[in-house]
């Protein structure tokens, strides 16, 4: 006869995926990402540049569903310049949060806003539009990679 009483670990879920935890600058909105990134490095394009208003953009790419709103949706706002990014930010700080890229797919949350996270760069994109060069020994996309819609362009340093 089956034992319908099933003993379970208290540390399920850790078993299952790595969760970090990512907060605005005051705190007001906090969030969780679980698993793997699809892709992480750096975007030195003037939109990233701007928007952060510092010379690269450190990104992580991952699946929308991997990323969690446990504190202070409310406080959240969004500015869309273009369909293809929704930029997030909280509105009691104004510090930014993270973008979600529809058509990608994609959600990047800023490496700076997940510090316990171990952010190790593959790539950087858009360096024909760097301000600042960054020679590490990693490949230097023109613009995008080509499965992302770039021309696969790799840039000298
Ligand atoms: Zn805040
Ligand atoms: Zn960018």
């Amino acid at each position: 006869m089956a034992n319908a009483d099933t003993p379970h670990s208290p540390h399920h879920h850790a078993a299952h995926a790595k969760e970090y935890k990512g907060s605005c600058f005051c705190g007001a909105v906090q969030f969780t990402i679980s698993g793997e990134p699809a892709g992480m490095g750096y975007c030195h394009c003037e939109s990233c540049r701007k928007w952060s208003a510092g010379p690269v953009n450190a990104f992580t790419l991952w699946k929308p569903d991997a990323l969690k709103v446990v504190r202070g949706a409310e406080n959240i706002g969004t500015y869309s310049k273009t369909p293809k990014s929704l930029r997030k930010w909280c509105t009691k700080c104004g510090g930014h949060l993270f973008t979600e890229h529809p058509g990608m797919g994609v959600t990047d949350v800023y490496a700076a806003v997940i510090p316990d996270f171990p952010f190790r760069a593959g790539v950087h994109v858009n360096y024909q539009e760097t301000k600042l060069r960054m020679k590490d020994g990693l490949p230097k996309m023109k613009d995008m990679p080509k499965e992302m819609g770039g021309s696969g362009v790799v840039l000298a340093e």
